[in-house]
């Protein structure tokens, strides 16, 4: 586990923590291999699912930008 500094990643919107992690896991759904997703080292929310890295990231700080303000 680690920080991905060649990122851009917002602070987690729940708790504060700029510490926020990327994995990579094998999900076998919507056929793809494999998807990115954001989450908080810290409380452990998670962002939405990603097709590679820097899309994870891109959904990771749209949501925060979101759902201050939104209800869909
Ligand atoms: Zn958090």
């Amino acid at each position: 586990m680690g920080v991905y500094e060649g990122f851009n990643l917002k602070p987690c919107p729940f708790c504060g923590n700029a510490e926020i992690i990327l994995s990579i896991t094998d999900c076998g759904d919507n056929g793809r291999d494999s998807a990115d997703i954001a989450i908080c080292g810290d409380c452990g929310a998670v962002g939405p699912w990603g097709n590679d890295e820097q899309h994870a990231v891109d959904l990771w700080n749209n949501r925060i930008v979101r759902s201050s303000h939104e209800h869909k």
